[in-house]
């Protein structure tokens, strides 16, 4: 007789779809990207240029102009003069006009945007079509409503514009990152120089060819490209009213040395190591989807990533058993393709950085589990991982790692989790799962996090304030906060 076996699930021959790959045939990319300044494109000084490559399979996609001292100068100078004699003497209104018209033409072409951004950035269409592109859209609506109507968000502060803000962008939200720095930006009546990520430049090029067939006055915006060097240029420019920076701690902290002593005024969004909480009156199953949205989709190349998990001790095992198994179901891949979850790590630095914590994490002694999911041969990919029986003082807890890694702890008590989950340098986002309203709204007062979610989690829109607290920065963008960082009265 046969003997009898528990049947087990094959989760790699039962979610094995056919590729459904985006179309590309429809994109137009250019060998080649100039500098977006005065309106105009235009070769940088030195004639230099470095490529940006697609990290999914590491082919170049275009080589784009690196601008020095000399070229960041040139845009200052057109930003200036554009806010001097056209953008400030302009009615509101009529600058709302324009910005509405960005919005409009970035809908129309929102299937190029996001091929652009999934080819550029690596992460998965899905993503790029249904969250970058659209939500940066709405970022220019929501903001173009403003233009006329700031002495209504500001009653009795007569509200004025600061001059020439200076942007400097990070390279996980590339797109987007530009809508949530000019967009506010103009409607307050600044005009722009902004810098896109080396690694992700081409969607900020593209919304240059975009802003010039919208018509907007020449040298309101200014995109230069390059890297931490363009970057400091801008910072480091006299005439310069506003820097506002997204990107690493570690830089932050380098422009807020920069413009200490100097009139400019500052915004900084930065790391995040966000806490992922489970209490067990919680919805689980919904709450490991929430987890697995937190950290996993777009390769945990979130600053407000879900990436520690504390789970309350009666429902760990069953989380992390569930959990488990979601993992197995992931698919990593081409980024192109419909049902790819997780795409490609934005560059090979960023892999290694990821490798260089996998590699920490198992010497912490934290026990390591890893999808057994297949990968691609080229280009930067990584398997979702956990990390179990991880503590507090672990590198891998305290550390942003920016990868699709979670760890996960368990907790007795709400007031063991508060102390945990505050108990790290950063302060930008968390998430709370649990049936009960009040502990909600105890968690909310106790975090100490810019954005907390409650029974979800990486859920954006353009009305709500975003930013953090402590090393996670200071400031906010998003609804009418995002406006006074752009104003003075
Ligand atoms: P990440 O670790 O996310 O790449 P970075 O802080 O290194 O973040 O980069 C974010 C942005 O800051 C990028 O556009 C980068 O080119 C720019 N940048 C890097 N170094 C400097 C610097 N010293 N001054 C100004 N900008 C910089």
């Amino acid at each position: 007789m046969a003997k009898k076996t528990t049947p087990q699930l094959d989760f790699n021959s039962s979610w094995n779809y056919a590729p459904a790959p985006e179309d590309t045939k429809h994109i137009n990319l250019k060998k080649q990207y100039e500098l977006f300044i005065d309106g105009k494109f235009v070769k940088p000084a030195k004639g230099k240029y470095f490529e940006t490559i697609n990290p999914a399979n590491e082919e170049v996609l275009a080589k784009v102009a690196e601008a020095d001292e000399t070229d960041v100068n040139k845009a200052v100078k057109a930003a200036r003069n554009a806010y001097n004699n056209v953008w400030s003497k302009m009615p509101a209104a009529e600058r709302g006009k324009y910005i509405y018209r960005i919005a409009r033409l970035m809908q129309e072409r929102a299937r190029e945007f996001a091929v652009i951004e999934t080819l550029d950035g690596g992460k998965p269409i899905r993503e790029s079509r249904d969250i970058d592109v659209p939500l940066a859209a709405n970022h220019f609506f929501y903001y173009a409503g403003w233009a006329d109507k700031l002495a209504y968000a500001f009653p009795n502060r007569k509200p004025q514009a600061l001059g020439v803000a200076g942007q400097i962008i990070p390279w996980n939200f590339p797109l987007l990152m530009a809508a949530w720095k000019i967009a506010p930006a103009l409607a307050c009546g600044n005009t722009v120089v902004l810098k896109p990520a080396e690694t992700t430049p081409l969607t900020a090029l593209k919304l240059a060819e975009i802003i010039q067939e919208s018509g907007l006055p020449n040298g309101v915006v200014n995109i230069v490209t390059g890297a931490g060097k363009t970057g400091a240029a801008i910072v480091n420019h006299p005439d310069i009213d506003k820097i506002a920076f997204t990107g690493s701690t570690d830089v932050g902290k380098i422009i807020q040395k920069s413009i200490a002593g100097t009139n400019k005024k500052l915004t900084l969004e930065l790391g995040g190591k966000a806490a992922h909480i489970i209490f067990e009156d919680a919805p689980i199953d919904q709450a490991v989807e929430g987890i697995v949205n937190g950290i996993f989709f777009n390769q945990g190349h979130v600053c407000c990533a879900g990436s520690r998990l504390f789970v309350q001790e009666g429902v760990a095992d069953m989380v992390i058993r569930k959990l488990k198994d979601r993992l197995e179901t992931l698919i990593v891949g081409d980024p192109l393709d419909k049902n790819t979850d997780i795409g490609a790590i934005n560059s090979k630095g960023q892999l290694e950085t990821i490798h260089k914590y996998l590699k920490i994490g198992k010497e912490e002694g934290a026990d390591m589990y890893q999808s057994n999911c297949s990968i691609p041969k080229k280009g930067y990919f990584c398997r979702p991982t956990l990390f179990l029986n991880t503590s507090q003082s672990h590198r891998i807890v305290q550390e942003e790692i920016f990868g699709p890694v979670l760890t996960i702890q368990t907790f007795r008590t709400v007031e063991e989790v508060i102390e945990k989950a505050n108990n790290i340098p950063y302060g930008l986002s968390a998430g709370v799962w649990t049936d009960k309203g009040s502990k909600i709204f105890n968690l909310t007062t106790k975090l100490r996090a810019g954005v907390v979610w409650a029974n979800t989690y990486n859920k954006f829109d353009p009305t709500s304030p975003f930013g953090g607290y402590k090393e996670s920065g200071f400031g906010r963008e998003g609804g009418m906060h995002g406006l006074s960082a752009y104003l003075k009265f």
